[in-house]
C-alpha cells in the first residue's frame, strides 16, 4: 500500500499545499533489509550516559562496541557532529533527586540526535527496586514516563526511544537488546518497555552467533502479510520454516515456500484435530520444533449488539483457543524443544480495546495474559514466551478498513505513518534468537508509538 500523503509531500507541485494545510510530513524511515549482520552499528556514533551507582553501563558499552559503534562518554559543546544513538544507564536512579541524571544526559544531546537515531535507556526493575522501598520502585517507574515522552518528542525525526527494566543479576543479558533496539530493525518499535530477567536459563549457543541455522520454525497464517514477512525473515537467518495457512491460500503459500525454501502446510488451525495433527507431523518430519509463531488471526468486526454468536465463536476459536490447543500439544509431548521460543501476535486492540472489536480485542488481550502466565511455567526448560502487539501495519487486514478510519490509524503515532509487515517480522525474529533469553512474558508493541492505548 502506498502512503499517499508521503507522495504528495515529496511532489514539488503538491508539497506546498500539504504543508499549508498543516498536514503531517512523515519522515522516510531507515529499514534493515538483509539477514543477520555481525556489526550493524558500524560507523554509528553512540553516546553512553550513566547515573551514579548504575549497574548496566559496562555491559551497555561492551555491547555497543561489539556491534561496531564508536562509543562516546561525553559530548563536547564545541563539536557539532551528530550522534546516532544515545544509551543511558539509569539503573542507579533510586530517589527523585537522582532522576536529574536523565535531564542532565538528554538535555544537551537531544537536538544533536540524527534522523532515524535510537535511544535506549536501562532502568532498575521496579519490582526488584521495591525491595529498597516504595520511593526506589516509583523512581524506577518514573524513567518509563520520561522515555515514552522522549519517544513522542523525537518520533517525527524517525528516532525511536525504548526502555529496558533490568534486574541486577541480568545486566549481562543486554547484548541482544542493544543489537535490536539500537539498530535499524527497531524502526517501528518505540515507547516500549521490556523487562530483562534471569527467569530463563541461558541457551547453550553463543547469544549472537549466526542466529538460527539448524532451527525449525513454525509460522501460522504465513501466506501473506506479517506471517509471510516473518517466515521470510526467519529463513534469512537460517531457520527451516514450516508455513501454515488455510487451503484457500495455497497458491500464495506455495509461492512463498518456493522463495524461502520452506515447507507449505495447508491446515485450518481451528479444525478440531489441528493440534495433534501438527504435533505428529513436526515429530515425524523434523523430530520437533524450536520456534512457534502464532500469527494466524482474523477479524469479524460488528458492534456487540449486532454480533451473532457464530461470529463471536469463530474469532475466539482462531485467535485464542487454537493457539492454546497447539501449545498444549507441543508442550505436553515435548515437541517444542528445550531453549524454544513461542511468539503470539496480539494487537493494540488487545491493549486498548477497539470499537466494533469486542470479540477480536478479547482474544488479543487474552494472549497478553497468556504469555505472562505461561512464561514461568516453561522457563526451566529455557523456553521464552512473548507477545508482539502490532499497531497499524500495511496489510490486507487493514486495507479492509473504511478510508477515514484507515487514515487516522496510519497517522496517530509518533512517526505519523503505518508500519510494514517486515517491521513486525524483525521484532519477532529478534525474540526467537538465543540472544533474547532475558526476555519472557513480555508484550511489546510494534506501533510507531501509537497514540491509542499507549
Ligand atoms: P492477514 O489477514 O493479512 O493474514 C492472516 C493470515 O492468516 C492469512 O493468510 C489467513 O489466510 C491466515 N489464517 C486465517 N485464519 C486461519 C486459520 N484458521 N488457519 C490457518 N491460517 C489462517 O493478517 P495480518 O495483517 O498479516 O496480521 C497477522 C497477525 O497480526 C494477526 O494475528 C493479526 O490479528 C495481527 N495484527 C495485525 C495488525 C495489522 O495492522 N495488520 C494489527 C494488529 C494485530
Amino acid at each position: 500500500m502506498t502512503d499517499l500523503l508521503k507522495k504528495l509531500n515529496r511532489n514539488p507541485l503538491t508539497g506546498w499545499l500539504v504543508r499549508a494545510l498543516g498536514l503531517p510530513d512523515p519522515v522516510d524511515l531507515a529499514r534493515h533489509t538483509g539477514g543477520y549482520q555481525a556489526q550493524p552499528l558500524s560507523g554509528k556514533r553512540a553516546l553512553l550516559c550513566r547515573s551514579p551507582e548504575g549497574y548496566a553501563a559496562g555491559q551497555l558499552a561492551c555491547a555497543l562496541a561489539a556491534d561496531g559503534a564508536t562509543v562516546l562518554h561525553a559530548l563536547h559543546a564545541a563539536e557539532q557532529e551528530r550522534i546516532d544513538i544515545v544509551v543511558m544507564d539509569a539503573t542507579g536512579c533510586s530517589t527523585p533527586a537522582q532522576l536529574r541524571a536523565l535531564y542532565d544526559a538528554f538535555h544537551p544531546a537531544i537536538r544533536r540526535i540524527a534522523r532515524n537515531g535510537r535511544v535506549l535507556i536501562a532502568a532498575a526493575d521496579p519490582a526488584e527496586a521495591a525491595g529498597a522501598g516504595a520511593v526506589a520502585a516509583a523512581t524506577a517507574r518514573g524513567v518509563e514516563g520520561f522515555c515514552r515522552s522522549l519517544g513522542k518528542e523525537l518520533g517525527r525525526k524517525g528516532i525511536t526511544a525504548n526502555l529496558a527494566y533490568v534486574q541486577r543479576e541480568a545486566a549481562d543479558r543486554l547484548d541482544g537488546l542493544v543489537h535490536f533496539f539500537c539498530g535499524k530493525q527497531a524502526t517501528y518499535v518505540s515507547g516500549q518497555t521490556v523487562t530483562v530477567t534471569m527467569q530463563v536459563k541461558a541457551p547453550n549457543a553463543a547469544p549472537f552467533a549466526p542466529t538460527l541455522p539448524g532451527k525449525v520454525a513454525l509460522v501460522t497464517g504465513a501466506a501473506r502479510g506479517i506471517g509471510a514477512a516473518t517466515a521470510e525473515r526467519l529463513a534469512q537467518d537460517g531457520a527451516t520454516v514450516i508455513c501454515v495457512d488455510v487451503p484457500a491460500a495455497s497458491a500464495d503459500l506455495d509461492a512463498l515456500c518456493m522463495r524461502i525454501g520452506g515447507m507449505p502446510l495447508e491446515l485450518d488451525i481451528a479444525a478440531p484435530d489441528a493440534a495433534p495433527q501438527l504435533a505428529a507431523l513436526l515429530v515425524e518430519r523434523f523430530g520437533g520444533v524450536d520456534i512457534v509463531v502464532h500469527n494466524a488471526g482474523i477479524t469479524r468486526d460488528k458492534t456487540l449488539g449486532k454480533m451473532d454468536g457464530a461470529t463471536w465463536d469463530t474469532v475466539l476459536n482462531v485467535n485464542f483457543a487454537a493457539i492454546a490447543a497447539i501449545d498444549e500439544a507441543l508442550l505436553s509431548g515435548r515437541v517444542l524443544r528445550d531453549d524454544g521460543r513461542i511468539v503470539c501476535l496480539s494487537s493494540i486492540s488487545g491493549v486498548a480495546g477497539n470499537f466494533g472489536q469486542t470479540n477480536y480485542a478479547t482474544t488479543k488481550a487474552a494472549l497478553i495474559g497468556y504469555v505472562a502466565a505461561l512464561a514461568p511455567v516453561v522457563a526451566s526448560r529455557g523456553i521464552c514466551v512473548n507477545a508482539v502487539a502490532p499497531g497499524f501495519i500495511e496489510t490486507a487486514m487493514v486495507a479492509k478498513m473504511p478510508f477515514m478510519t484507515r487514515e487516522l490509524g496510519r497517522r496517530l503515532n509518533s512517526v505519523q505513518q503505518g508500519g510494514l509487515p517486515r517491521d513486525v517480522a524483525e521484532l519477532i525474529t529478534f525474540l526467537c534468537t538465543p540472544g533474547a533469553h532475558g526476555i519472557t512474558g513480555n508484550t511489546i508493541r510494534v506501533c510507531g508509538q501509537g497514540l491509542i492505548g499507549a
